[in-house]
């Protein structure tokens, strides 16, 4: 009898083991990594950033995450897939599928926690910003640190804009990828304690640029502004009142400090320490 003869596609090779079938999926995990990155990528740009003012953000290195993860599920599948065709046949473990599980499951938990490390100062510092500066759109951003490699930033800022003989704040708290580890470090592997003179400086940027985002332009006042802040930020992001109040102590003598500079280009807004100034609190 006759039978026509279909060409069989040549058998995939992957990782050593002949497949039955071509297999599209790490293929198609690598296009719906690509497309969830496209709409994420474009739409934190459209629509996040202008209406709903989410601490989160989505940033190239999400998308690296984001492949890593297609790598890691296509491992996992090919893993246990093996697994059921070598059980029938006792034959022995292929090492190259654990092997290949293991990098891409390192490479996920690496740039997961650098992801994590990330949204987590973000997001655990907004509410403080907004808190502060009375604005309800404020938010904490994380400069990404494959932009800062390319255009350096100082560690926090707030960008103005000027217009009708007015300078105007953004709404937005830049700090540096440097301070934002330095917040998470103090906040999850130190336990909130134990500040160092360094992280004094870099807590106080929160209250820094949420003054600043209130409207205070003054680089000297806001200063003084900032530590007003000081204790309460510490308290509301977990740490014990005693450390609270001790680093609220030494930044507010830092302001003190950095007042008493002498004659400086803007020290003509007042002369003296913070405490000759009013209070900024209105609450
Ligand atoms: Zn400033």
């Amino acid at each position: 009898m006759y039978q026509a003869q279909i060409p069989q596609p040549p058998p995939a090779k992957l990782l050593g083991n002949p497949e039955p079938q071509k297999s599209h999926l790490l293929r198609n995990l690598l296009l719906a990594a690509s497309a969830l990155s496209i709409v994420l990528l474009l739409g934190w740009n459209t629509i996040n950033h202008n209406h709903l003012h989410w601490p989160i953000d989505f940033g190239v290195q999400t998308a690296i995450l984001l492949f890593i993860l297609a790598f890691l599920i296509h491992s996992v599948i090919k893993f246990f897939q093996h697994l059921r065709e070598i059980k029938p046949k006792q034959e022995g473990l292929n090492p190259l599928y654990p092997f290949y599980t293991a990098v891409t499951l390192a490479a996920f938990l690496g740039v997961g926690y650098l992801e994590f490390r990330h949204q987590f100062v973000q997001i655990t510092t907004t509410p403080i910003i907004r808190k502060i500066s009375g604005v309800d759109t404020a938010l904490a951003r994380c400069d990404r640190a494959m932009a800062n490699l390319f255009a350096p930033t100082r560690k926090g800022y707030v960008q103005y804009e000027y217009a009708d003989g007015q300078y105007t704040s953004s709404d937005i708290a830049h700090f540096h990828p440097a301070a934002c580890a330095d917040i998470f470090n103090w906040y999850v592997w130190q336990g909130k304690t134990n500040t160092t003179d360094y992280q004094i400086h870099t807590l106080d940027m929160i209250s820094h640029e949420a003054v600043h985002i209130g409207g205070v332009r003054s680089e000297l006042i806001a200063k003084c502004a900032s530590t007003e802040w000081t204790e309460d930020v510490l308290l509301f992001l977990g740490a014990k009142p005693d450390e609270a109040k001790r680093v609220a102590e030494i930044n507010r003598k830092n302001a003190n400090d950095y007042q008493g500079r002498g004659p400086g280009s803007q020290t003509s807004a007042y002369e003296g320490n913070c405490d000759s100034l009013p209070s900024f609190r209105k609450d």
